[in-house]
């Protein structure tokens, strides 16, 4: 079995299908149902003011060094360029994960806490009223008190906790099977990699680090290495009938329905 995602921006149904090689490089191909639906993600205005700037940008001094001086400019290679270079980050971390199962039922949401930007969300960034850059959003942002409890969202291992680009300090969970979830923009972390963590654990505390205007908890759920849409884990009758059900056929051996 394996878990798979589809990438935000794919506009036709793409070609999914199972492979498999053996040493002699011999290859076999082969299909299966699969129905993907159609899903309208937001668009949403960010308006970048010089005293955004001048809050975050001492941050990057170091990755900004050989960028030339103007704060739109650098502030533009920081969401460009480093937040490429952070997404393959959180991509290459794909290989870290078990083939164990870790996880255990739905995933938990930090509570308490308000849904202030969703997974895909088209973002369109203004400064002074002319458009400068358009970036989507790859997870979810839930805001709350300063500096509250992050709790780890189900059972897994810390592949990754530091500082991670316009992402700031920043948690990743292995849940085994391809699947992990990503707590980023922390003012603190109380885990250390390797470390072992049970649902609901306290793994650091919201903050603002990193790229980010106000505390809150930039949330992510990754499928071998791609991002996609955390609601669908937080629910349980959405595990129950895409995950569990199909899980529980896999082990009675019985016959899809
Ligand atoms: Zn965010």
């Amino acid at each position: 079995m394996c878990y798979f995602g589809i990438p935000l921006d794919v506009r036709k149904s793409p070609a999914i299908y199972l492979w498999a090689e053996d040493r002699a490089g011999n290859r076999s191909e082969a299909t299966f149902y699969c129905r993907m639906r159609k899903k309208r993600f937001r668009k949403a205005k960010i308006r970048v003011t010089d005293r955004f700037l001048k809050q975050i940008l001492p941050g990057f001094s170091s990755y900004l060094k050989d960028t030339p001086q103007g704060n739109v400019v650098r502030f533009l290679k920081i969401n460009q360029d480093l937040r490429q270079e952070n997404a393959q980050a959180f991509h290459d971390l794909r290989t870290k994960t078990v083939q164990d199962r870790l996880w255990e039922g739905t995933w938990l949401r930090m509570k308490n806490a308000a849904n202030m930007a969703r997974l895909g969300d088209r973002r369109t960034y203004y400064y002074k009223g002319k458009k400068i850059d358009e970036q989507v959003h790859m997870g979810v942002d839930l805001a709350s008190l300063a500096n509250s409890d992050v709790p780890a969202s189900n059972n897994g291992r810390v592949i990754f906790a530091g500082s991670m680009g316009i992402y700031g300090l920043t948690v990743v969970l292995d849940h085994g099977q391809g699947l992990a979830s990503t707590y980023s923009h922390l003012s603190s972390i109380a885990v250390q990699m390797d470390q072992e963590v049970a649902k609901g654990e306290i793994i650091g505390l919201t903050g603002q680090t990193g790229l980010a205007g106000g505390d809150h908890l930039h949330f992510g759920i990754m499928v071998s290495g791609l991002f996609v849409n955390p609601i669908e884990w937080w629910d349980g009758h959405w595990i129950q009938d895409n995950v569990l059900r199909k899980l529980a056929l896999l082990k009675g051996g019985k016959k899809g329905e």
